[in-house]
């Protein structure tokens, strides 16, 4: 049951009470969230992170592009900022204010129209901002914490702290964000540069990407982060593991850091193949990979 401890502000947002997730990753799997709330803007997400009790469980999820979230779904609440935290602000010629719901792709879209250049990358990345920085995103050599000033987050009591890009420690995918405390905002500085460069350069990354990456089949991107001076694809396809499948998750024959869904695979199926291909990789090649997606929530006991 959800405990309120404070519920005397109306909430604004929906809320729902076990939600399918599966429909909100791109991996298309998942079980449900025990609760799953939409909120109408940051003033009712503090409202609702507020009243919550301190022991409730709170994850956030953006457009689930790097979750595998397990088949027994999420206890607790699911903040979800896809279409909630959705302003995005030009403060300056050269700076912009962004939420933490905003597609990725849109910021480049945007940013290269207003004649900005060095966001372009992001429109690869089928992500939120906030999903952005959390993993500091990044591809062909722009990283999202490149453009960031400063942030504002949130706390599980509700309340708003901005805190500057230099308070981070910022790294490969990853960056040290405090326990409790989720992004709702950033402030991006982009410099100028030729909107029709920018246009022309997103065509190009959009075309690499379909060239190398199954994009027709619902996956959750790079699996596992590559190790230093080397591929986890290049690590994985001299193992024999492309085309390597469990019930319907296969290690994409495309590119080999990729395990799609062929059609009705399980989280399950699909945390075992990662299992799988870590194995083989240590015993093969010596490299323990990490996983750069986040597993979450309870596995389903049969
Ligand atoms: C086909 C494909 C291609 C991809 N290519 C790339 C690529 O080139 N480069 C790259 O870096 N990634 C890539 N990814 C991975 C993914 O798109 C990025 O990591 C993206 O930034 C995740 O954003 P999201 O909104 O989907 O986050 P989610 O998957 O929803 O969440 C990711 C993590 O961030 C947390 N989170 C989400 N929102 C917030 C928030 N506001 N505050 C705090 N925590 C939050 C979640 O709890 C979770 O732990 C790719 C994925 C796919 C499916």
């Amino acid at each position: 049951m959800l405990t309120m401890v404070n519920n005397s502000n109306t909430m604004e947002g929906v809320l729902l009470g076990n939600e399918p997730l599966a429909r909100y990753t791109s991996w298309r799997v998942g079980g449900a969230a025990e609760y799953f709330y939409k909120p109408s803007g940051i003033a009712d997400l503090q409202n609702y992170l507020g009243g919550l009790a301190s022991s409730e469980n709170v994850v956030w999820l953006g457009l689930g592009s790097n979750v595998l979230i397990r088949d027994g779904g999420v206890r607790g609440s699911v903040i979800y900022t896809r279409g909630c935290l959705s302003r995005i602000k030009f403060t300056s010629s050269d700076e912009l204010y962004v939420e933490a719901g905003v597609p990725c792709a849109h910021v480049a879209k945007q940013t290269v129209e207003k004649g900005l250049t060095g966001a372009e990358f992001l429109a690869g990345i089928p992500g939120t901002m906030g999903g952005a920085l959390t993993m500091n995103a990044g591809a062909f050599n722009g990283e999202v914490w490149d453009l960031v000033t400063s942030v504002v987050v949130i706390n599980k009591n509700g309340e708003l702290i901005t805190r500057r890009a230099e308070e981070f420690e910022v790294a490969y995918r990853t960056v040290n964000l405090n326990e409790g405390e989720w992004f709702v905002s950033a402030t991006l500085k982009i410099p100028k540069g030729s909107d029709q460069q920018g246009k022309e350069r997103i065509r190009q990354l959009l075309a690499k990407r379909s060239e190398t990456q199954p994009t027709n089949l619902p996956s959750g991107g790079s699996v596992f982060k590559n190790p230093e001076g080397d591929y986890a694809a290049r690590l994985i396809e001299a193992c024999g593991l492309k085309g390597y499948q469990i019930g319907s998750a296969q290690v994409s024959e495309k590119h080999a850091n990729f395990i799609v869904n062929k059609g009705g695979a399980t989280a399950n199926q699909i945390e075992e193949l990662i299992a799988h291909v870590r194995c083989e990789v240590l015993g093969k090649q010596g490299v323990s990979l990490q996983t750069e997606v986040r597993i979450i929530g309870e596995a389903l006991i049969k």
